[in-house]
């Protein structure tokens, strides 16, 4: 058990923070864990679960906090921060787990106070669950989270959130706001939005039926449609405020998809093999790199929790 911050509040209480109260509570990480969110229904919730000690309002939550965690949607971040703005403590630092960087800092910068430390970070680690009962302590273990400093970020104040990270069970990383959002719009982003699209395509082919569809869903499908599950609130902020680097990304794939495509269409075999020899190469560095077990999964192991 290290203390590594007094008091810390969680602004938003969903799977992000409801996961981050259970694992600090796990190592003992804060004294005092408090938190809030918008609706009264989230709230009772939050206090069935004894989440931590749950606020009626933000400004609340956040008085006298040492480290206060924004854990509400991309968009929603600018609003809550003018909620309480006024009630941080001078010498706390501010963080958040948003999905995009650049907007996150863009939208919340402006409403950092002279004396709170403002560091940005975004642990990657989910599930297509949303709400304060999908949360869970290991979540974050053995995951990535990184922290991306503004410029002036106080640097004992990044290696506090670092310390609290790793507390949580993740390993931390530092990189800039641009550079991440092009990172994730490779790794999360994009996929995502394929995922969403491959559904959609499917729940519009009139010649094979939704029962089919759903019937014989082979692991492909299944998977995909597992991602296309995820909170549609969160991933339209994603699109909206990654904007130039997912399409960026998209435009790659468009190119590739074609050349695939035009393989397909003349007989290119030694193309195609090739291409997904090449793709098995990177599945293997994922499990080498121990994000992912070689243990064959087809959507039926329960996850490990
Ligand atoms: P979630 O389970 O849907 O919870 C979102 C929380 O934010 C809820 O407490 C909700 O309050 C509150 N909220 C929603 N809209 C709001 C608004 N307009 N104003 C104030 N509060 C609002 O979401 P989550 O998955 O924890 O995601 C939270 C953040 O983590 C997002 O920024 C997301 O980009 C980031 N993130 C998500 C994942 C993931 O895989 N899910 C991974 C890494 C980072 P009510 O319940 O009262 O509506």
């Amino acid at each position: 058990m290290t203390v590594i911050y007094n008091k810390v509040a969680l602004i938003g209480l969903g799977l992000i923070a409801s996961s981050m109260a259970h694992a600090m509570k796990r190592g003992g990480l804060a004294t005092t864990i408090t938190g809030y969110a918008r609706s009264q229904e989230t709230r009772d919730i939050a206090r069935e679960l004894n989440l931590c000690e749950v606020c009626d309002t933000a400004a609340e939550a956040v008085q006298d906090a040492d480290l206060v965690v924004l854990c509400v949607p991309v968009g929603a971040m600018a609003a809550v921060m003018a909620d309480i703005k006024p009630a941080l403590k001078p010498g706390a630092t501010l963080s958040d787990v948003g999905s995009v960087k650049k907007a996150v800092i863009d939208a919340v910068a402006p409403f950092v106070p002279e004396g709170v430390h403002f560091v940005p970070a975004h642990p990657l680690a989910g599930t297509e669950h949303s709400g304060p009962r999908s949360g869970f302590a290991t979540l974050f273990d053995n995951r990535w989270c990184i922290i991306v400093p503004t410029e002036g970020s106080d640097r004992a104040a990044v290696a506090q959130l670092e310390k609290l990270w790793q507390g949580i069970g993740a390993n931390t990383d530092e990189m800039d706001a641009d550079h991440h959002d092009l990172v994730l719009a490779v790794t999360s982003h994009t996929p995502h939005l394929i995922a969403y699209t491959m559904v959609g395509v499917a729940d519009d082919l009139s010649r094979v039926t939704d029962s089919e569809v759903i019937k014989y869903s082979a692991a492909g499908f299944r998977d995909f449609t597992r991602i296309a599950a995820s909170d549609p609130t969160m991933w339209r902020d994603v699109f909206l405020t990654n904007k130039e680097a997912t399409l960026e990304i998209l435009g790659r794939f468009t190119e590739e998809l074609f050349s695939l495509q035009r393989a397909i269409r003349t007989g290119d075999g030694e193309y195609l093999h090739d291409y997904f020899t090449r793709t098995r190469a990177i599945r293997r560095g994922i499990i080498d790199a121990g994000q992912d077990t070689a243990a064959p999964d087809f959507g039926r192991i329960p996850a490990a929790r």
